[in-house]
């Protein structure tokens, strides 16, 4: 999409579709793409689309079709399918559904309008104010879920930064049965003075308590629900510490190998369809998977558990019994494996949990003894890589038995303030405040870090995204404000059902984006004054290695050379004329700090990113013991090159 004319203007409010290539210089090579659907379509009689079933897919085979293909959507079939296994493209290639699916179009067209219209709006207000007060150009950019999602981490961020230190005082002790030692807990969690706990631990200290009670509890534990997307997601993270773009995209090559379904699904269901039996029986011929496959084969019927969220164009993410052809990536195996345990999981029994609280009284307080027990695995058993509850098993012990209290101890704390959200998290946080679609969070958070406005993984934000928020509050809440994303969200989903229409969306996002754009334009000055100063020091910042490892005092960092126009490593210090220290640095490529420290020698790591390379880490320290490791197996690399 595009509009006509300038592109340092704004407000802008009309556009038109148009190819990319007519667009975007860098998006040349799509041209020879399109003229060659255009050439074949104009021998083709029959039009289907086979594009992937979601908004995205589906506008771009009406795109195709329309643009491309001289008008065809009219007359055009639709595929629909989850997997890309040979029998469902088989059967959706058969019976395809008579004409596109017009509502997905729709749906997907408006979000793209909607989102043009902030994204180009505001960014250019801020781009243009920034520049028209320092002159120099540095693309800013903000758009309609990226405005709330910074607001969310700033919100946190200001929590974290104000927060004041309360100190609490817990109790920590032992007790003794039978010659071990066991932690137990006191019946007050906490204590908000210490002459409270320090009480507790003059009374109990070395004396002998009596068990008083003992209660067991049974517990049952249903198998999760199946993946959806956002599940995926958050479990992937929380074991192979993937960030959530990461997973999507190693779910849409399992999705294109034909191995897993459809995965951005909001869907957390499993209909019968799909043919758990088939899948089961294919999976059981990987020797991993035979024995629990084969075991829930026997059972009979099988019944998934479901989730309460579903979703019309896909089912839950689900195994399609595949095994892949060629070798997979680790990343890839775990992904798979994660899929693979998790559908069998939801068939399996519930899991029988025993556990036991003891009550053990000493000198007037209580203290409590917690075991868990493993009665019956259930479904644990097909999960169990990815199941972190341990058992804490007790002795045998019965009311009335004395025990000897081994360890009692004041323990001095502080209220910890929130922690800091993690790109997992501020998935669920997006996910749960009803901003972003499955298909884009992900990418939304990436931009985030991509402008510099937050950095590292727990997320913390930048001056710059601190500034870019405030501005954006002040001068424009609407665009940050969670409630009106959400609303804006909804309508453009209520397209679906086709119980909202276009234009209005449409009419609706412009007249939020006048006022708003008008007063940014009012208040450019100011703006631009703010934005320019927080780019300057952003530009600083990401030019600061670490602390200079001779002088101790100064910082290292990446310099520019007047006389030879070339870049390297110095110390702040050298200004003062208080150190000399000075490192080479590669000439090409982009060179920024890691923000890592070399394994081996501990400097701070620079990352190196050189057009058609794999960017990579460097460390600067001449003497760093990975230096000569790195250049044997350079020699050895070369080596096999020449042979
Ligand atoms: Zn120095
Ligand atoms: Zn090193």
């Amino acid at each position: 999409m595009h509009e006509r004319g300038r592109r340092n203007y704004y407000p802008v409010f009309s556009f038109k579709w148009a190819p990319r290539y007519s667009a975007e210089r860098r998006a040349k090579e799509t041209r020879t793409w399109i003229e060659v659907f255009s050439k074949l379509a104009s021998n083709a009689n029959d039009f289907i689309s086979a594009c992937d079933y979601d908004l995205e897919g589906s506008l771009i085979g009406y795109c195709l079709l329309k643009y491309a293909c001289d008008n065809k959507h009219g007359t055009a079939k639709r595929m629909k399918f989850s997997t890309l296994t040979k029998t469902e493209l088989e059967k959706a290639y058969e019976k395809p559904l008579p004409n596109l699916d017009f509502a997905l179009i729709e749906a997907g067209r408006t979000r793209h309008e909607v989102d043009w219209l902030y994204g180009v709006n505001l960014s250019r207000a801020l781009t243009l104010a920034a520049k028209r007060w320092s002159g120099r150009y540095a693309t800013l950019s903000t758009g309609r879920v990226q405005g709330p999602t910074l607001k969310f981490l700033v919100g946190r961020e200001k929590e974290i930064r104000s927060y004041v230190p309360t100190p609490y005082w817990t109790i920590g002790a032992e007790v003794e049965i039978k010659g071990s030692a066991y932690e137990v807990e006191y019946e007050a969690k906490t204590f908000e003075k210490r002459v409270g706990a320090d009480t507790v631990v003059e009374a109990c200290r070395a004396k002998t308590g009596e068990i008083e009670t003992i209660q067991v509890r049974k517990l049952r534990q249903k198998p999760p629900v199946p993946f959806d997307l956002g599940k995926l997601q958050t479990e992937a993270y929380s074991f192979f510490g993937y960030t959530p773009r990461r997973t999507s995209n190693i779910a849409q090559r399992l999705y294109l190998e034909a191995l897993i379904s459809y995965p951005r699904t909001s869907s957390q269901k499993l209909p019968p369809i799909i043919n758990y039996a088939a899948i089961l029986k294919a999976l059981s011929k990987e020797a991993s998977y035979k024995k629990l496959a084969s075991e829930l084969l026997r059972k009979g019927e099988l019944k998934p558990v479901e989730g309460k969220k579903d979703d019309p164009a896909h089912p839950a993410i689900y195994p399609t019994g595949n095994l892949p052809e060629k070798e997979l990536s680790q990343q890839e195996k775990r992904i798979w494996d994660l899929i693979v345990r998790r559908f069998m999981a939801v068939f399996g029994e519930p899991a029988i949990r025993q556990s036991m609280k003891v009550c053990i009284g000493v000198s007037g307080h209580r203290f409590y003894l917690r075991g868990r027990r493993i009665l019956k695995e259930g479904w644990t058993r097909f999960y169990k890589p990815y199941i972190r509850a341990a058992e804490a098993l007790l002795p045998t012990v019965r009311e009335g038995e004395k025990v000897q209290m081994k360890r009692v101890v004041r323990e001095d704390k502080f209220i910890k303030p929130p922690p800091r959200y993690n790109p997992s998290s501020l998935l669920q946080k997006m996910e749960e405040e009803g901003i972003g679609t499955k298909a884009t969070r992900a990418d939304i958070i990436e931009t985030l870090y991509g402008r510099g406005y937050v950095a590292e993984e727990r997320i913390a934000v930048t001056d710059l995204g601190f500034d870019i928020a405030d501005i954006l509050s002040k001068h424009c809440p609407t665009v940050t404000s969670v409630k009106f994303t959400r609303e804006l969200e909804e309508k453009m989903e209520r397209i679906l059902t086709n119980s909202e229409e276009r234009e209005n969306v449409l009419v609706e996002a412009v007249n939020q984006l006048k006022p708003v754009l008008e007063e940014l334009k009012q208040k450019e000055q100011n703006i631009g004054q703010v934005l320019s100063t927080a780019i300057k020091r952003a530009r600083i910042q990401e030019r600061i290695i670490g602390n200079c490892p001779s002088c101790k005092t100064g910082k290292l960092m990446i310099l520019y050379s007047r006389k030879t126009r070339k870049r390297f490593i110095g110390c702040t210090n050298y200004f003062k004329d208080l150190c000399t220290t000075s490192f080479p640095l590669p000439q090409r490529g982009t060179v920024k700090p890691a923000q890592k420290n070399c394994r081996a020698c501990e400097w701070p790591l620079l990352f190196v990113r050189l057009k058609g390379k794999r960017p990579w880490m460097l460390c600067f320290n001449p003497n760093c013991p990975l230096k000569e490791e790195r250049r044997k197996r350079d020699e050895m690399q070369s080596l096999r090159e020449e042979s």
